[in-house]
């Protein structure tokens, strides 16, 4: 049987970007399998039943400050523009969030100007001592009633905790504007992949060093295909038997809908703080770009069981995640890796980077090298047009998948005519010149940025 040289658990961000690294910039020999039926892990989109691309796990938008990160992709897709804006629906209107000038005005039917909107809210913020809780951080900047309208529901919801209970990071970095500046994120690099995450994914993994093996957990194969070394992007409580407990997770439901209208609501994204159960809305086509007679949305529940989503921040969770941590340290010849490995919540740029970052350690490469292209990834095109039209679709694509046995299931998604797009394979050779530091442990740096 093939010996493979990385056996790559996890075909989302962590795993493919790995995967493509030491393939493409190393000329290893990988094995990459997911036991879901589809690449992508989280950011995974697909055309749903009208034919409308829709993200399955919720709405993903890509955004960063890392030019390095941002060139590393575009390698494998070209983008479309896309300034991200979120409203929240509070005392029955729609207003911007994060709160600036014109949430201000809407709200309280005033006619601020910047400088007032900065003494509004300093005579409404209240003074706290040592600022330890969520709720200390946004009472201590915005007030009592703000911090009700907007946080309070909205927290209670996501995390079926009240903020005085939270640390205080999770609301540390809530920006408040005094300008108009609606947009949700201020990166310099907003986009959106132009023919969808999937499609990028499926360009990463695209190299004859790249097996894909799909609705396989790794725990089936592991004593049955032989490999070097092993890189695990799945949960790190899971891969030591929970041996010190679960590590806790908020989980969440997503509820897709297909309406029969163009339109449904004015941006992305909608936030409901106060009212209904869900705690956001997403329509889809504002990311996607997409025309077409239908929409689909997803409304999003948070739940307290299910798939793990967001490790809650708590300082006992912490001190859990640090017992596997140190396990995971001491267990030769494996790399953790990813948001799910690491038990941290990370946007996708992070985990690129933190991806890119163990390559350098593995290969024993600085930062350039371990960039170093090696062989061209071929970008495949799509058969649909570029402004995404679809009059139809059956969603029901013929992807393939590269397995290693008759396991795995296409990932591709289809088109308005039925046309898959998997992972193909490219023509080339992975032979590269960084060095493989077999049976070394590699420390990951965190990328320091904003969640
Ligand atoms: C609702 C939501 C919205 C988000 N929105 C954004 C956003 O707008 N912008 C942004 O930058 N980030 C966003 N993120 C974060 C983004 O999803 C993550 O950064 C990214 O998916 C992490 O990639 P990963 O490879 O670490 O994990 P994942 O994508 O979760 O991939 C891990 C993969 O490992 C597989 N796996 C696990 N265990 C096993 C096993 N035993 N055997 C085989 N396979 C296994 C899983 O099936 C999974 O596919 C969002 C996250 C959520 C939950």
């Amino acid at each position: 049987m093939e010996m493979f040289d990385y056996l790559i658990v996890g075909a989302g961000y962590a795993g493919s970007v790995l995967a493509e690294r030491l393939a493409r910039g190393s000329g290893k020999k990988v094995l990459i399998v997911d036991r879901r039926p589809h690449i992508a892990g989280n950011a995974y989109d697909h055309f749903d039943d009208a034919g409308l691309l829709v993200h399955k796990y919720g709405p993903h938008i890509f955004h960063t400050n890392s030019k390095e990160v941002f060139d590393y992709l575009t390698r494998f897709t070209e983008w479309r523009q896309y300034q991200h804006q979120v409203l929240a629906f509070v005392d029955g209107q729609l207003v911007p969030i994060p709160i600036n000038l014109d949430t201000i005005n809407k709200l309280y039917g005033l006619n601020l100007n910047s400088f007032e909107m900065d003494q509004f809210l300093a005579s409404r913020a209240e003074k706290v001592e040592k600022v330890r809780t969520s709720e200390d951080v946004v009472v201590s900047k915005v007030g009592r009633e703000l911090y009700e309208k907007f946080f309070r529901g909205y927290t209670r919801k996501q995390w079926g905790l009240d903020p005085s209970e939270l640390d205080s990071q999770v609301t540390a970095r809530v920006p408040t504007r005094t300008n108009r500046d609606s947009r949700y994120f201020t990166d310099s690099y907003q986009s959106m992949p132009k023919f969808g995450f999937t499609r990028m994914f499926a360009n990463m993994l695209d190299h004859p060093n790249i097996k894909v093996m799909l609705n396989t957990d790794y725990r089936e194969i592991k004593d049955v295909i032989p490999y070097r070394e092993l890189i695990f992007s799945g949960p790190v409580d899971e891969y030591f038997d929970y041996q010190y407990g679960k590590l806790p997770y908020r989980c969440l439901e997503f509820k897709h809908e297909t309406l029969n209208q163009a339109l449904y609501q004015p941006v992305a994204v909608i936030n409901y703080p106060n009212d209904y159960t869900f705690t956001r809305v997403t329509e889809f086509k504002h990311l996607t770009g997409q025309e077409h007679a239908k929409t689909s949305i997803v409304y999003e529940f948070s739940r307290a069981d299910g798939d793990p989503y967001y490790p809650i921040p708590r300082p006992e969770n912490a001190e859990l995640y640090k017992k596997y941590q140190t396990l995971a340290e001491q267990t030769p010849n494996v790399h953790f890796v990813g948001r799910l490995a690491t038990y941290r919540y990370y946007n996708m740029d992070q985990v690129v980077a933190q991806a890119l970052t163990l390559y350098s350690h593995i290969c024993g490469c600085n930062r350039a090298e371990a960039m170093a292209m090696k062989t061209e990834p071929r970008v495949t095109t799509i058969t649909f047009p570029a402004t995404l039209v679809h009059s139809n679709g059956n969603g029901n694509g013929n992807g393939n998948g590269h397995h290693s046995n008759g396991k795995g299931n296409g990932n591709g998604n289809g088109n308005g005519n039925g046309n898959g797009h998997g992972v193909r394979l490219a023509n080339g050779n992975g032979n590269g010149s960084c060095r493989t530091r077999n049976r070394r442990k590699s420390k990951v740096a965190i990328p320091d940025r904003d969640h």
